[in-house]
């Protein structure tokens, strides 16, 4: 993983939201290897996982703090922050990564699921953007650090444009990250804070655990998978490295989508 070096990023400060376990954790072990500071953020109950990621990251000589806060609390948002500030000077990167599914019929979706899953996926993404981005026009540019004064990478979904029965809150709420995202970049471009978003297709993580554990559900979803396999947090990890560093500097409002293809509409191949 030496090739990561090669990305700049050293000496800046990340903070990757949901970092305990899946996507979140991969980019924070990326980061940290390319040689980021990180501020694993986690749910107070996730840790002794998160004891385990800040092991393994210190035992390649990587620097990472945990810090536990709901990212759809404000209170607990801004005292990460505050926490970040306080421990490493200032913020470079957000990895705004948290998120979570409940999924249901429609007809029997509960309000309560509705708001959780918007709580989490859509207010934790304005929480923790609005923390960033002042920190950011408070400690304003630093060019021999980064070209960009700061750099936000949303975690959003394929399902920001492809629909999905039986998650219409999950959809609706990367739907929601999508505009978000576009419209910070378009506000926040003049201060040179880049704003983009990764949405990944199928990834092998818990959140998804029914979608490969079975092999009969694997060969289902692979068919929604033109390249062929499932990804892996790796490759969402890659891109968030390229979004995060110089090499992306004149990238801002797009979201990268790795996912083998799923949002190519598969089955029309040879169809409709
Ligand atoms: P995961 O369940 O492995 O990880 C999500 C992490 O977020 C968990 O550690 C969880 O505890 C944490 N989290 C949940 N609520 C939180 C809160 N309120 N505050 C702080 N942390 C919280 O799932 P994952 O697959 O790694 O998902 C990460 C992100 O990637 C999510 O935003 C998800 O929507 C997105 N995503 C995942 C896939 C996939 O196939 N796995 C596909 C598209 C998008």
């Amino acid at each position: 993983m030496t090739h990561y070096n090669e990305f700049g990023l050293a000496g800046q400060v990340a903070i990757v939201t949901g970092a305990a376990s899946g996507i979140g954790r991969g980019c924070a072990v990326a980061l940290a290897t390319a040689g980021c500071q990180v501020v694993v953020n986690h749910l107070p109950d996730e840790a002794d996982k998160v004891e385990e990621l800040v092991r393994e990251i210190g035992s390649f000589g990587g620097q990472a703090v945990p810090f536990a806060a709901d990212v759809s609390q404000e209170d607990q948002v801004e005292a990460m922050f505050a926490a970040a500030c306080s421990r490493f000077g200032t913020v470079h990167i957000l990895v705004s990564n948290a998120g979570i599914q409940s999924g249901a019929p429609f007809q029997d979706m509960t309000f309560e699921q509705w708001r959780k899953v918007m709580a989490v996926n859509l207010d934790g993404q304005f929480l923790c953007a609005r923390a960033a981005v002042k920190e950011f026009l408070r400690r304003g540019p630093q060019p021999e650090i980064s070209l960009a004064t700061g750099k936000i990478i949303c975690m959003s979904s394929v399902h920001q444009i492809i629909p999905w029965a039986f998650e219409a809150n999950y959809a609706a709420s990367k739907g929601g990250v999508m505009l978000l995202m576009r419209s910070l970049a378009q506000e926040l471009a003049v201060h040179r804070i880049r704003v983009n978003a990764v949405a990944p297709g199928a990834i092998q993580t818990p959140i998804n655990r029914a979608a490969w554990e079975e092999p009969a559900a694997m060969e289902d979803l692979l068919k929604l998978i033109p390249y062929g396999r499932i990804g892996q947090p790796g490759d969402i990890a890659n891109a968030v490295l390229f979004l995060a560093s110089d090499l992306s500097d004149y990238i801002t409002g797009t979201t990268l989508m790795p996912d083998g293809g799923m949002s190519l509409y598969p089955a029309f191949r040879g169809a409709g």
